[in-house]
């Protein structure tokens, strides 16, 4: 009997022997190594579970970071955080779904007219959106200034929504990729979120996680965007698609231009109420263009490519979507939104053309006036943010309004003005017209 006990536990002591050790996987990338597929899995999973330290992760994010990781080591590690969650599976819904990702930028509110506008010519989309951290907003953030709207959904209740209404825009469940989320609250603080590798698994392991059969990409470049540099943002938006593209969801990337806000409305209500100007027919013209470029991008790889988006913005059938997405859950899509209680204008001194205005300096300014979070546990305040009144090119007279701050309170006015001071510049010519889409990255 004692000796039998005994047995047993040195079985269980033998089998929590870890394959591998964190020590060596780190050493191997640090040198500039190629880590093979069994130790890179063990690796995510060891992580996930708590056995891999956060200090040894954030060594090994820092080797990433530094060396690189062959495009193999990137599709293993993208599938090793796939496997450590959910993984959903609309095949039953009867109807192609697609799904859009963008990398982010200032005044990026495309997902809320693009959702019901590609849904309304059949195709479920099933955008599975997060909120804003930092200059860049969140799609949910912005949803949630419509009364009643909510973005946290049941799979069944999703599945429902998709089948009848075609598009949802909701909070993705915490079970779709956990390795990745706790890999990437460990890369914010340890100065390890800019390696393309760790970017581009962390981004479409979600993606495929989510079960999406086509998927496209707004990778953006630009002083407002992750990736500045245009050779970087190509190099992330390649790799992505050939991530998702090996995977079996058909996928490609529009590079496009986040050196400057899209569109005027910077925030989260005044967004909202951008977004049904474009659903509407009108809004402002990059607004629309993008919304109609990425569109046109998801029908073409559900088999329509020769749909007319234009027409269904202007003649009410993506709003119609759009009002049944936000009834289904939850929102009154006539209701009156969140106004601010204080605003300041900013006038021109002088006449001319904008020459410069710079989307990062804008992001944090509204950032600041409250319309985005330090941390994940802090709430937003929907009236703030900031409405441009002139966009890069436009000509202006002496006087004339450039852009208002919306704030609940007058005290956020001055560091909001310290962070957009110099960005908005006047010179004698207009610039050359901005080319929003770049390029097109296909398989
Ligand atoms: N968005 C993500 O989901 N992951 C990253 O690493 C960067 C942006």
């Amino acid at each position: 009997m004692r000796s039998g006990r005994n047995t047993w536990k040195r079985l269980k002591h033998v089998a929590e022997i870890e394959p591998f050790d964190a020590v060596d996987v780190i050493r191997i990338k640090r040198d500039g190594g190629t880590v093979e597929e069994p130790a890179l899995r063990w690796m995510i999973d060891a992580y996930t579970r708590g056995y891999v330290s956060d200090a040894q992760m954030a060594s090994f994010a820092m080797a990433v970071l530094q060396r690189g990781m062959a495009r193999d080591e990137i599709a293993v590690m993208t599938d090793a955080m796939i496997q450590s969650g959910e993984r959903m599976d609309f095949s039953k819904l009867g109807k192609p779904t697609v799904d859009k990702h963008s990398t982010g930028g200032v005044g990026d509110k495309i997902t809320l007219p693009l959702a019901p506008l590609v849904a309304s010519f059949g195709p479920a989309v099933p955008q599975l959106s997060g909120r804003g951290l930092g200059h860049t907003g969140g799609t949910l953030d912005k949803l949630e200034s419509i009364p009643g709207w909510r973005a946290n959904l049941s799979n069944d209740e999703m599945f429902e929504q998709l089948r009848t209404v075609g598009a949802v825009i909701c909070a993705a469940g915490s079970g779709l990729a956990p390795a990745d989320k706790k890999l990437y609250a460990l890369r914010d603080v340890t100065g390890t979120v800019e390696a393309i590798p760790l970017i581009a698994s962390s981004i479409m392991s979600k993606k495929i996680a989510e079960g999406t059969g086509a998927l496209v990409l707004d990778v953006k470049f630009g002083s407002g965007a992750f990736m500045q540099d245009f050779d970087r943002a190509r190099e992330l938006a390649q790799t992505m698609v050939e991530l998702g593209t090996d995977a079996g969801v058909a996928t490609t990337a529009l590079l496009t231009d986040m050196n400057t806000p899209l569109g005027l409305a910077i925030g989260n209500a005044n967004e909202v109420r951008e977004s049904v100007e474009i659903l509407a027919g009108g809004g402002p013209a990059d607004v629309r263009e993008l919304t109609i470029a990425l569109a046109r991008e998801m029908l073409a790889l559900v088999g329509q490519p020769d749909a007319d988006v234009e027409a269904a913005l202007d003649n009410g059938q993506a709003m119609d979507t759009w009002r049944a997405m936000i009834a289904a859950q939850g929102g009154d899509p006539d209701a009156q939104l969140p106004e601010p209680r204080e605003t300041h204008t900013i006038v021109a001194e002088r006449d001319g053309f904008v020459t410069s205005l710079e989307a990062l300096p804008f992001g944090i300014g509204a950032w600041r006036l409250g319309a985005g979070r330090a941390r994940a546990e802090d709430p937003v305040i929907f009236a703030a943010g900031i409405d441009l009144h002139k966009q890069l090119g436009d000509e202006v007279k002496v006087g004339e309004p450039l852009f208002t701050l919306l704030a609940d309170d007058a005290a956020r006015f001055e560091r909001a003005l310290e962070a957009v001071e110099g960005a908005l510049v006047i010179g004698d010519a207009a610039p050359a017209p901005r080319e929003l889409v770049r390029e097109r990255v296909s398989a």
